[in-house]
């Protein structure tokens, strides 16, 4: 018989088994007087099991995660809970305000990790963040989205090196996979430290819904717990695509200044030298083709047409399987409706 779940102590109070609690974490005032804090949901399933922590808005502008967290929270399969669920749906508070990126102070929270406690402002909150809530996890799922006028293919970013983050990475169940040694600054450096794996979910554009890409990463959300044996398997075995992990990516920047037609979407298939797209002049009469420069999956791409010599237009992936990735892509874009 499952055992009975243990109350979890968690900023000074404890949350029973089979209960659910909103959490406010104090990061200070604005000069506005205003007190401020970080919104936290904990839920405490009936039977004890693994503490997963799924995060989103580090990057203030990146909205979808924070709906991913949403409709986690909602779904009615989160009743089988087994174990504890810490859903934070806007760690960069500071940054939503401002519908920034950034901090005010223009720190990019997400390298200011693991902080200190007399540390700048994202170092303050970064070290809150981690005594407060990533140390009480075991895993965790850090969602991000692509930055303002870029989307990404959804894809699952983990450095593979580490084997549960690995597991994790495949667990979640989305087509790409990229290898991403961990950044100095980041959480998922700091879960590194705490011997806390964490993966990267990057879908979509900054400031916008992306309904595929939000459906696709609540489904993910959820594979990763039935992985971790956080929910009951699905009823019907359907059997999960597999993931594909790409040997390398890079960004392909205009060869020209101008207005830039691609010729392609997130997931597309391109063969080296094809033309991906054109850069013209506004009065036309000076087009400039971009050309693939190796044969690749586009997983990222800017959606502002207006663009510079030297700005990145279209991030490509390398697979060695490329025919299976082109085909599981495919079946993917068919799931979430057709576009992505
Ligand atoms: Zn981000």
């Amino acid at each position: 018989m499952a055992r009975r779940s243990q109350a979890i102590e968690i900023f000074g109070q404890s949350i029973a088994p089979s209960s659910q609690q909103t959490f406010n974490i104090p990061i200070g005032q604005l000069y506005t007087h205003t007190d401020i804090h970080i919104p936290v949901q904990v839920v405490n399933g009936k039977t004890s099991g693994p503490v997963l922590m799924i995060c989103a808005a580090i990057h203030g502008d990146e909205l979808n995660g924070i709906e991913v967290v949403r409709r986690v929270l909602k779904a009615p399969w989160l009743k089988n809970l087994r174990g504890t669920l810490i859903a934070v749906p806007m760690v960069n508070v500071l940054g939503i305000i401002h519908r920034s990126r950034y901090l005010p102070d223009r720190r990019d929270l997400n390298r200011c990790f693991p902080g200190s406690e007399k540390g700048s402002l994202g170092g303050r909150i970064a070290n809150l963040f981690v005594q407060e809530i990533l140390s009480k996890c075991q895993y965790a799922i850090d969602l991000h989205t692509g930055a303002a006028h870029r989307s990404n293919m959804p894809q699952i970013r983990v450095h593979l090196e580490n084997q549960q983050a690995a597991d994790l990475a495949q667990a979640f169940g989305v087509p790409l996979v990229i290898d991403a040694p961990i950044r100095d600054g980041s959480l998922r450096g700091a879960g590194d430290d705490l011997g806390i794996p964490i993966i990267t979910y990057e879908a979509g554009e900054a400031l916008r819904f992306d309904e595929p890409a939000i459906r696709a990463g609540v489904k993910g959300v959820r594979n990763v717990m039935m992985h971790l044996k956080m929910l009951p398997p699905r009823k019907a075995s359907v059997p999960t695509a597999p993931s594909f992990i790409a040997k390398s990516s890079s960004w392909v920047r205009a060869p020209a200044d101008g207005l830039f037609r691609s010729k392609l979407q997130l997931g597309d298939r391109v063969a080296r030298g094809e033309v991906m797209g054109i850069i013209d002049g506004p009065l036309g009469g000076s087009e400039t083709p971009v050309l693939a420069p190796f044969a690749g999956i586009v997983i990222g791409n800017t959606n502002l047409p207006l663009v510079n010599e030297g700005e990145a237009l279209l991030h490509l992936g390398r697979f060695d399987d490329i025919d299976d990735v082109e085909s599981v892509v495919e079946e993917f874009r068919q799931e979430f409706d057709g576009g992505l």
